[in-house]
């Protein structure tokens, strides 16, 4: 019997999958505030959120966590890019928190990098812009990202056209964030697709989430309180619970 169930835990040993490795990058820090709204940082709410994420995270086994920061201090984006590849994680999230001329923009949005090269890229861009139709809003965003909000974050540097997978990875990973958030449910929680600079130097499926914009007052209320802090981890963590059972299920192997 001892026998049995020490065959038992050996081979339940071997058929688990290896923790999935997500590497959290909560966003700005130091003397980088990001964006800000009277004595509110950006830099400090992605850190409180990022901070309660990875608790959850580490003390799930089948997920293993780092973070590129855990307190106030400034990482520029080239940092934050080779912190990722040493790190060599399965997952990269880089948390956020948005602002808009638009105090009407509200809610969170998910990012996953697009796969065009620069000029593609370019005239994407400039077709957004230039689009005058339904996705009128849609198409400030983009200019927005594009033009205001991260000059730098925002690159035309796009890597391996080849790197389909990640792409797909990336989507079903934005996808399944945004289908477990719940902390501002509301019908502007969107994902997009957006080159970002830390997530086109690497080879590792990414997403981007802005928790809302500090520039709308009821996001503004939320984002600085400690319980929804805890209620916007939460939502990030049974994200990252349903990517990581997508992934197993469609035969994705875990690296
Ligand atoms: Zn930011």
């Amino acid at each position: 019997m001892l026998a049995l169930l020490l065959w038992l835990s050996t081979a339940t040993a071997i058929a688990a999958p290896p923790p999935l490795h997500v590497l959290i990058d909560p966003g700005h820090g130091g003397k980088d505030n990001g964006t800000t709204r009277s004595a509110t940082r950006e830099s400090e709410i992605t850190l409180a959120v990022s901070l309660r994420l990875y608790e959850l995270l580490r003390r799930d086994r089948s997920f293993k966590v780092t973070l590129t920061r855990s307190e106030d201090r400034h990482l520029n984006l080239a940092q934050r890019a080779r912190l990722a590849r040493e790190a060599k994680p399965d997952v990269f999230l880089s948390i956020h928190v948005n602002s808009n001329p638009d105090a009407r923009a509200k809610g969170a949005e998910f990012y996953f990098q697009n796969q065009l090269p620069p000029d593609e890229e370019s005239m994407f861009l400039a077709h957004r812009e230039n689009d005058m139709g339904d996705s009128e809003k849609e198409t400030r965003t983009y200019a927005f990202v594009a033009k205001n909000k991260y000059p730098a974050e925002v690159s035309s540097i796009v890597s391996d056209l080849l790197d389909s997978d990640r792409i797909l990875r990336s989507s079903e990973l934005s996808r399944a964030l945004k289908t477990n958030w719940r902390s501002r449910q509301n019908k502007s929680n969107t994902i997009r697709q957006a080159p970002f600079f830390v997530l086109s130097q690497l080879h590792t499926p990414s997403a981007l989430v802005e928790l809302g914009f500090l520039t709308n007052n009821e996001d503004f209320a939320q984002l600085t309180q400690n319980s929804v802090h805890a209620k916007m981890a939460e939502d990030l963590y049974r994200g990252l619970l349903q990517y990581r059972e997508s992934i197993t299920n469609t035969g994705h192997a875990l690296r």
